[in-house]
């Protein structure tokens, strides 16, 4: 353990929203160049990947594969990754992971939001060189229990970002939930450095500004997700400009097979009910109202390039195929395994190579079947608005996000109904004026609107479940 310093904390302040994360430029002294340092086979496979894959041109349009092709000689081998959301769903998978890795991969950051007992724990036996916390909480104390293993402490709103430009850290895996991971994605790519991307909700926030930064560092922006991982996987079998579409699976949620009143009143105990995937609560729910699918979708068209209409979604409950490519001569590729985070989270570690898993493995010599069918725009009427958010652009991602966020929240308190998710989420966007090529300033205009309107529309329609006894108990 090489610090034995107690940085001075910057004043904590809400982290509900994620406006305060934000300084205008990263350090110089914090930018921290790509670099190769791995053997020569390495850097060849990273360089077949990349003359496969050409970008059509060389902009934001392009996608992931213009960061990976300006960087195909610069993926670092060292892999000193700050783990942000540690104590979260993914955040604890990924420390499952980076042990069994073991060296050279080592989590040297970890971060929590108010679940600091957990926090504490993972440091006491990761032995980090970062801790952060981002919410409120009693620094003293938490610096007590830290002060022996001389780690550095980062609190409040900042601290994401402090993170992610901190010299000692070489790739940035960012599992936090919600707008709030945004900042510290930005801060990570325009610091040149990978970005191992769990948290979605930047790039449905963001995803033009967030793309168009690495590419100007040509930091690899590497998914997570576990559709996302499976389409960069499949995707490696073509060119990128043989591509003719990109199929997203998904589980189809504990609701699959209600009907549409029965959808309309489940109680927050039936929506965390996940039939598949144990999460955390936030994603659970958008799960269950297709928003995790329609948050997806836009994931999907920024990271990969794509333009709406070349992403569909089909319904396959056993969520053994993870998401598919169909390329222009017929041929879809799919990429299969147990529906299990670690593996996608292990690819984005140690792409381009792949090494001794710790999931979970198909066996096909026992009989199962594998179900597809077409999603249902009625009753999940997530998916028709993404596509409408998809084509119309602007800050309509950000609203989208932010009213579903607050609409979650509301619904996960009890103090909203089912239905009223996606009502809510739907009338925000239809109340917004959107505005085309936004900068960051406006995302987080239109966030923040978002938000104060969708708590408008919430307490209007929690009025009317009153007189009408329909909220969920
Ligand atoms: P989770 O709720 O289990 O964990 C969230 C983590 O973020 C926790 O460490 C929490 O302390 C931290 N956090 C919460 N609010 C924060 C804030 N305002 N600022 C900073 N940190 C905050 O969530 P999860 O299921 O692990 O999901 C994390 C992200 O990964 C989400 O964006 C989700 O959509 C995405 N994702 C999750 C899964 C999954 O299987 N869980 C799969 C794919 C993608
Ligand atoms: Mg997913």
């Amino acid at each position: 353990m090489t610090k034995t310093v107690l940085k001075k904390q910057s004043q904590f302040r809400s982290q509900h929203v994620f406006h305060k994360g934000f300084s205008d430029s990263v350090p110089p002294q914090n930018l921290r160049q790509a670099r190769f340092s791995g053997p020569v086979d390495r850097r060849q496979t990273i360089n077949r990947v990349a003359e496969a894959t050409p970008p059509r041109d060389a902009n934001v349009g392009a996608g992931l594969w213009a960061t990976l092709a300006a960087t195909v000689s610069s993926l670092p081998l060292s892999k000193r990754i700050a783990i942000l959301g540690s104590t979260g769903s993914i955040g604890c998978a990924a420390v499952d992971v980076i042990e069994h890795l073991g060296p050279p991969y080592r989590a040297v950051a970890l971060s929590g939001h108010s679940n600091c007992d957990a926090l504490i724990a993972q440091a006491k036996k990761l032995r980090p060189e970062i801790v952060a916390v981002t919410a409120e909480c009693d620094r003293a104390a938490i610096e007590d229990q830290l002060h022996h293993l001389g780690c550095e402490t980062f609190f409040g709103p900042t601290a994401l970002t402090e993170i992610a430009t901190h010299p000692d850290v070489d790739a940035v895996l960012s599992a936090v939930v919600g707008a709030a991971g945004l900042p510290a994605a930005i801060a990570t790519v325009r610091a040149g450095k990978p970005l191992l991307l769990a948290n979605k909700e930047s790039l449905v926030v963001a995803g033009e500004i967030l793309m168009r930064e690495a590419h100007i560092t040509a930091a690899p922006i590497l998914p997570v997700d576990s559709e996302h991982s499976a389409v960069f996987q499949a995707m490696q079998s073509g060119r990128r400009n043989e591509i003719r579409r990109v199929i997203l699976t998904a589980s189809g949620g504990p609701f699959r097979n209600w009907p549409a009143d029965k959808i309309e009143s489940a109680t927050p105990a039936d929506a965390l009910k996940h039939p598949v995937w144990q999460m955390g609560s936030k994603i659970t729910i958008d799960s269950a109202t297709m928003f995790n699918k329609a948050a997806e979708i836009l994931e999907a068209i920024w990271l990969f390039g794509l333009e709406p209409q070349q992403v569909e979604v089909v319904i396959h409950p056993e969520s053994v195929v993870h998401s598919m490519v169909e390329f222009c001569d017929g041929s879809t590729i799919a990429q299969l395994s147990p529906p299990n985070m670690r593996l996608p989270i292990q690819y984005a570690m140690t792409y381009p190579e792949r090494c001794g898993g710790c999931g979970p493995r198909l066996d096909l010599t026992k009989s199962f079947s594998l179900n597809f069918q077409p999603p249902d725009f009625e009753r999940f009427p997530a998916l028709r608005i993404a596509f409408d958010v998809a084509r119309r652009g602007g800050t309509l991602g950000a609203v989208m996000n932010a009213a579903n966020e607050v609409a979650v929240e509301a619904f996960l308190r009890g103090r909203t109904s089912f239905g009223s998710i996606a009502r809510t989420v739907e009338e925000t966007i239809a109340r917004h004026t959107i505005v085309q090529k936004p900068a960051l300033s406006d995302l987080l205009a239109a966030d923040h609107w978002a938000r104060a309107e969708a708590a408008k529309l919430l307490t209007d329609a929690a009025e009317t479940e009153k007189l009408t006894g329909a909220t969920a108990k």
